[in-house]
Formats: C-alpha cells, sequence, structure tokens
C-alpha cells in the first residue's frame, strides 16, 4: 500500500510517500517539503496541491494518508481513522499544542478535501505514552487546578520511540515485552523515554514538548520559580514562550545556533559557550538514564536515535561513559564506527562483555506512521474483506471419464444435472454410483460433472476402513499410482485400476482472493478454526488459485467431524450455502 505521510507544520508541509510493502526498500517513493507556508500566499491547501500534483506526475498512486497529530490529548491512545469528530477532537486539543495542533490540523482539512476518498489517518507522537503509569504523569500541584486545566505529562516523540524500540527488540532477538529501555530521542527536539512491557512508563517531555532534556532551541527542565522570577520581572507571557521556545536550548547556552554540529566546531577551537552547552546537554542526558533505569528498577538496553543520537560519536561517548556501575561498556572503537543507515538501521556500541546493550538506531517516523496507517485500516477492514475463509465439507463422490460413465449407465446416457456446487462449472448429478471393495461396499455415491479426462473417486478415510482399501492422500486430478475400485452403476460393473484417492484438503482462491491473503498456486497454508466446540488448526491446505475459483476450502468428513463442522446429508455435497451459516458463525481465519 503506497500511504502518503504528511507532516504539516507551522511554516512548511513535509510529505514522503511509501511503499509499505516493501520493507526491505524504506526509502520513499517521493519525498518533498514544502517551505514558507503562511508567506508570499502559500496555504496548506495550496502546499498540499503541491505535493499531490507530484505525486500525481510521479504516477505512484495513494492508497491511503497518514497525516503526523503531535498532541492526542487523553482522547487517542493510537492512531484513529479521521472523520468529522476526530479533527473536531483534534482541535480540542489544540490548547495543550498551541504550536503544532493548529498546523496539523490544517493539513488534514487540506489534504481530506484534496483527497476524499482516500482513507485518512491521525498518527499521535502522545500515544505511545497513553499508558504512563499515575505516578508518571501526575505533576505534584493542586490536583483540582491540575484536573481543571488538564495539567498532566503526556509526553511526546512515541512514534519514534515506539519505533526504534522495536527495531532494538528485533536486533537484540528479544520480545519487546521482556526488556527494559531508555530510549534517547536526540535531534532538534529531544527525549528521554522508559520503556518497559513494550510501552513507555516514563518520559521527559511533559504537558507540552518544551519539558526534560535540553534541545535545539528549548530549555527542558527548569525551575518554575524561575518562570515567575521572570514574570515578575516584567517579562510578558510571550517573551517568555519565545525565550524558553525559541532561544533557549544548544541556541541559547551556546549562542552559536542549534545545531550541534557548529557547536562542536566551536568547542573544538575552545569556545567556552559552546563547550558548556555539550557539557549541560550530555549532563541532562545522563541523569535522565540514571533516573530511569532506577525508576525501572532495573536496565537492559539503551538506545540513541534522532540527528544527534544517531551521528554523534563525540555526544554519545559524553552521555554513555562512566556506566560500568549500571552494567554498561562502551566500546569507543564501535561508538566511532557507530553508523546507521535506512539499510543497516541499529548499530551495537557496547563492548562485549557489557551486561547493559548500547544501541545507535536510525530512527524513521514517517516509515512507523505509514505502518501504523496500514494498521488502522486492516483493523478497520470490513468483515467481508477479513480473512475468512467459507468451507466446504465434501461427502464422498466421484467424477466419471466417458468410458466409465458409459460402461455404469449405458452408451447413450449422459450425466442429468441434480444442482450446481459452487465452484463455478461444476454440478451435482442425479446419477449414483455404488462402490464395491474387498471388505465392504458403499452404495449411493454422487457422481459430479462434468465428465472429466480420468475417473476419480474421493473417499474419506473411514469410508477406506468399510471399503477395506488403502487409498493414497492426492491433490485433485492426480490420480496416476492410486488405489484401485471397483464400481457398480445400473448397467454395469467396472473394476478401476487406479482413481480411489483421499483428497488432499484444499483451498480454492480467486487470483484476487490469493493477493489479498498473500499466498500463491501451490502454498500450503493453515486454516483455525475457532469459536466452535472443537477447535482446531488444519496444517497442509494445499492453495489451488485460479481466475474461475470461487474462495472456499474443501475438506471431507473425518475432517468436518474433526473441528465439529456439519457433515452434511448422507451421499451428498455439503454446498457452500449451508455451511457458509456456519461459517460466519464460528470465525474462520487464515493463522499463516
Ligand atoms: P533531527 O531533529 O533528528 O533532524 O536532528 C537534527 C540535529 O541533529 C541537528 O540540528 C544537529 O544538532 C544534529 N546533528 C545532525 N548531524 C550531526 C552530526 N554529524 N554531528 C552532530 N550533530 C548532528
Amino acid at each position: 500500500m503506497n500511504v502518503l505521510v504528511l507532516n504539516a507544520g507551522s511554516s512548511t508541509l513535509k510529505a514522503k510517500l511509501i511503499d509499505t510493502e516493501k520493507p526491505e526498500k524504506p526509502e520513499p517513493l517521493l519525498s518533498m517539503t514544502v517551505e514558507r507556508i503562511g508567506t508570499d500566499g502559500v496555504t496548506h491547501e495550496s502546499a498540499v496541491a503541491t505535493v499531490l500534483a507530484s505525486a500525481a506526475s510521479s504516477t505512484h498512486r495513494v492508497d491511503a494518508v497518514g497525516h503526523r497529530v503531535v498532541h492526542g490529548g487523553e482522547r487517542f491512545m493510537g492512531a484513529t481513522l479521521i472523520d468529522a469528530s476526530v479533527e473536531a477532537a483534534i482541535d480540542a486539543c489544540s490548547q495543550l499544542a498551541p504550536l503544532h495542533n493548529p498546523p496539523n490540523l490544517a493539513g488534514i482539512r487540506a489534504a481530506r478535501s484534496a483527497l476524499p476518498n482516500v482513507p485518512h489517518v491521525a498518527v499521535f507522537d502522545t500515544a505511545f505514552h497513553a499508558r504512563l503509569p499515575r505516578r508518571a504523569k501526575t505533576y505534584a500541584i493542586d490536583a483540582a487546578v491540575a484536573e481543571k486545566h488538564g495539567i498532566r505529562r503526556y509526553g511526546f516523540h512515541g512514534t519514534s520511540h515506539g519505533y526504534v524500540a522495536e527495531l532494538a527488540a528485533k536486533h537484540l532477538g528479544r520480545p519487546l515485552a521482556d526488556l527494559r529501555i531508555v530510549s534517547l530521542h536526540l535531534g532538534n527536539g529531544a527525549s528521554a523515554c522508559a520503556i518497559e512491557l513494550g510501552h513507555s512508563t516514563e518520559t521527559s517531555m511533559g504537558l507540552t514538548p518544551l519539558d526534560g532534556l535540553v534541545m535545539g532551541t528549548r530549555s527542558g527542565d527548569i525551575d518554575p520559580g524561575a518562570l515567575i522570577a521572570l514574570l515578575r520581572a516584567g517579562m510578558s507571557v510571550d517573551e517568555l514562550d519565545t525565550l524558553l521556545g525559541k532561544k533557549s536550548g544548544l541556541a541559547g547556552l551556546s549562542g552559536v545556533g542549534p545545531d550541534l554540529r557548529d557547536i562542536e566546531r566551536r568547542a573544538a577551537e575552545g569556545d567556552d559557550r559552546c563547550r558548556l552547552a555539550i557539557n549541560v546537554f550530555s549532563h541532562r542526558v545522563r541523569k535522565y538514564v540514571g533516573a530511569y533505569a532506577a525508576a525501572m528498577g532495573g536496565l537492559d538496553a539503551v538506545i540513541l536515535t534522532a540527528g544527534i543520537g544517531e551521528n554523534s560519536a563525540s555526544m554519545r561517548q559524553r552521555i554513555l561513559q562512566r556506566f560500568d556501575f549500571l552494567g554498561l561498556v562502551l566500546d569507543d572503537d564501535r561508538n566511532t564506527d557507530g553508523k546507521v543507515t535506512h539499510e543497516r538501521p541499529v548499530a551495537e556500541i557496547s563492548g562485549e562483555t557489557s551486561r547493559v546493550r548500547a544501541l545507535v538506531v536510525k530512527t524513521n517516523e514517517e516509515l512507523a506512521i505509514a505502518r501504523q496507517t496500514v494498521t488502522v485500516l486492516a483493523q478497520l477492514a470490513p468483515p467481508a474483506s477479513a480473512p475468512v475463509i467459507p468451507i466446504a465439507v465434501s461427502a464422498r463422490h466421484l467424477h466419471l471419464d466417458r468410458d466409465t460413465f458409459a460402461r455404469l449407465f449405458g452408451q447413450d446416457a449422459t450425466p442429468t444435472r441434480y444442482k450446481d456446487i459452487s465452484q463455478p462449472g461444476q454440478y451435482a448429478c442425479e446419477e449414483k454410483v455404488n462402490l464395491i471393495g474387498p471388505r465392504g461396499r458403499i452404495d449411493g455415491v454422487r457422481l459430479l460433472g462434468p465428465l472429466r479426462p480420468k475417473t476419480q473417486v474421493e473417499v474419506s478415510r473411514t469410508d477406506e476402513f468399510k471399503l477395506g482399501i488403502d487409498a493414497p492422500i492426492r491433490d485433485s486430478g492426480q490420480v496416476a499410482g492410486s488405489a484401485p475400485i471397483v464400481l457398480e452403476g445400473p448397467k454395469g460393473t467396472v473394476s478401476i485400476p487406479e482413481g480411489l484417492i483421499c483428497a488432499k484438503r484444499h483451498v480454492h482462491m480467486h487470483t484476487e482472493d490469493a493477493k489479498r491473503f498473500g499466498v500463491k498456486d501451490g502454498d500450503e497454508i493453515e486454516v483455525a478454526i475457532t469459536g466452535g466446540p472443537r477447535d482446531l488448526v488444519f496444517g497442509d491446505v494445499l492453495v489451488r488459485v485460479s481466475d474461475r475459483y470461487k474462495l472456499e476450502m474443501h475438506i471431507d468428513t473425518d475432517e468436518a467431524n474433526a473441528a465439529e463442522l456439519d457433515s452434511g446429508k448422507d451421499g451428498d455435497l455439503v454446498y457452500t450455502g449451508v455451511d457458509m451459516a456456519k461459517a460466519e458463525v464460528r470465525e474462520k481465519r487464515i493463522v499463516s
């Protein structure tokens, strides 16, 4: 699926078109940034139009749009399909993120009106932190005031923290839920996150993305008394907002700007403000690593990601040095070499003896947003397209070649259609045949038409016992070397040397179904029968794909009985029409 990921800021619109079915190629199909929104007549609408025109000229389809939304407030615990009520809720969260949510929403509105027939999904930076424990999200102020104004810790960068944590767990070969991780997203914005049981349990950004670590231009932690002092000294609220959001952090400390590359260069030349900026930054991060290890009662891995975490080996060294007491030993060579790319997104920088693993992980928030968009849409897919397979139970039956039919029913006879069966072009006939084996006989076995090049008799294992014949399990049509059987019809008896089989269970799929299930002709899959009194997983189910087929799994009566499915009328085929009712009640799905 091609997902257009939009990150609409106040002055820029960043867009990436991502093919989510090509995980091995995380490079986007298209990558664009439209700048200067709000000036020169550039609006979110015109920016979206520019992006869509570019997508159209690239001939890539847009199947869905994933929107980055910074604040999801109390309401959004995960990504969600956007409708009018979701737009209104995002709007209501604007007071919590006045710089971010309004432009996010403007981008959503522009994109939804430009692409009304494509699903739009909102992916929230706050969602990964939605299960923060109360002890972590509560500020120690008057509870009534906090409640009234919604003052609590929400946390941000959740898409990135969640994404890198999953990559780290994969690299470590352990379930994410088993790991205690400190994730450090160190970019222009920066935050730390403690991850336990696969969820954020503590994070450094708070009600707003101003809190916590030192950032490019944001202060991070500051004594709230300092803000009161500045207000009392005559600073206006807007001035304070600008000071803490735009004139602080690395830029404010260094006097050089927010980019650590410039600051590191100047520090190496002896600039004291730049040295201090680096020290304040790294010291703050170290404090959080120690604090979060303590809060979690242990630590398995530290992740460093985003512009600084992925690129500045010297900053990583300052942050992670002398953590031996925590069980983390940095390997200086690995750290210096610790390059990450989209193709190789994880680099281990801890030493062989280090109990706590240190990993540089390349974040990819757009890919994470695209994947979450796909997940939301898959969950919303209507039941008709959910992977449910109708099951038909085949009672014993036979197919005859022209010659055998004539010997059983007479030279001038032709098969008489009794009723159509579910696979297009096939039908049950009025004609019935008796099977005679060395031990016993089974009368009244129905013929299925049309006539075929080779005679084939399909029975269950139980039938074989009755007949006293051991037949092989075979795919339909594969009768060479199968078991012999004697057939008795109204006009004669025919002993066939081969043709008796126990049909291999299989699923007929139309080509489109196969695409939907991600399988091809000849694959073997598992199908789970769930929700009934005898749940069962059928393995070795052969997939047969053709444009002529209708989606349906065929099992025999023994198999149906084992799963407590209706085995239908004796000597007949149970039609999907009958069994479908059951299939609706009992969820049937492909499990692999
Ligand atoms: P991000 O917000 O993740 O794009 O991070 C951007 C920031 O990463 C820049 O402003 C720089 O401070 C920092 N950065 C990127 N590359 C390097 C590098 N090679 N060395 C030090 N800092 C870097």
